[in-house]
């Protein structure tokens, strides 16, 4: 994931362009607005942004935050209002599902069955339902986790999976490859929604709905859009570019 976050770290953020310095609250209108047309959802992704500027968008009226990292989510959720909805976006240990599992809105990283029966079991612990996309393996690079399409069906199909009761399968959530060829992306995100078809189509199970398709990041989220993704997760051109080094 470092190497994937570094290079996307070079994506200039919209609240910089032409020197001028727009503020968060401005950032969010103006996504929010361009989301409307495609009745998607605005994921504010703010990982290694400071508790402030959280609730410069909290006070703008915005509740979906995501972060990739157990420990600052938990710490960002201890600190801040109780209404905001948390969404779990980065590679996810089963180890540290215990910590997000009383309060996380929706888990869009799960990788594996091995981490979904441990999402159920925690869920079941703190009596209730945890809300989950399947993270599917889009791209071309060998950095990004999740499932390939047979190994999804596999999941689907087995007594295992049919015996969780404490979580539900909303959708999916995939990574494009992080290149300039916007064929390439497009394609990707373009086979993401298919498969999302096919399991509905094939699928039936009363914790399965695909209502979800997380895709898109700043520097995609348009096409994304144009392919059917209902969450886009964007950080940088809302949030500024991240600073690594302070961390
Ligand atoms: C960091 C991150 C994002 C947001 O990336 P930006 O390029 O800053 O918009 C989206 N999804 C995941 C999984 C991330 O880790």
């Amino acid at each position: 994931m470092a190497t994937q976050e570094s290079v996307k770290d070079t994506t200039i953020p919209i609240s910089h362009i032409n020197g001028i310095t727009m503020s968060i609250q401005t950032n969010l209108d103006y996504y929010s607005q361009q989301l409307k047309n495609y009745n998607a959802q605005l994921i504010a992704v703010s990982k290694t942004k400071p508790n402030a500027d959280l609730l410069q968008a909290y006070d703008a009226g915005h509740r979906d935050f995501g972060e990739n990292k157990v420990q600052e989510l938990a710490a960002k959720a201890e600190a801040l209002p109780k209404d905001i909805r948390w969404h779990m976006i980065g590679h996810l240990q089963r180890n540290k599902v215990k910590y997000l599992a009383p309060f996380v809105h929706l888990i869009h990283s799960v990788d594996s069955q091995r981490l979904l029966n441990e999402v159920n079991k925690q869920a079941l612990k703190n009596e209730r339902i945890i809300d989950c996309l399947l993270q599917v393996f889009i791209a071309e690079e060998d950095t990004k986790f999740g499932f390939d399409e047979a190994e999804l069906m596999t999941l689907f199909s087995s007594p295992e999976f049919r015996a969780l009761e404490n979580i539900r399968i909303v959708g999916l959530m995939g990574m494009a490859t992080n290149t300039d060829n916007t064929d390439q992306v497009r394609s990707e995100f373009e086979r993401l929604r298919k498969i999302s078809e096919r399991i509905t189509r094939e699928v039936d199970s009363d914790k399965v709905t695909m209502n979800e398709l997380s895709m898109g990041m700043t520097a995609d989220y348009e096409i994304a859009l144009e392919e059917g993704s209902t969450m886009v997760r964007i950080g940088s051109a809302i949030f500024g570019a991240r600073n690594y080094a302070k961390h």
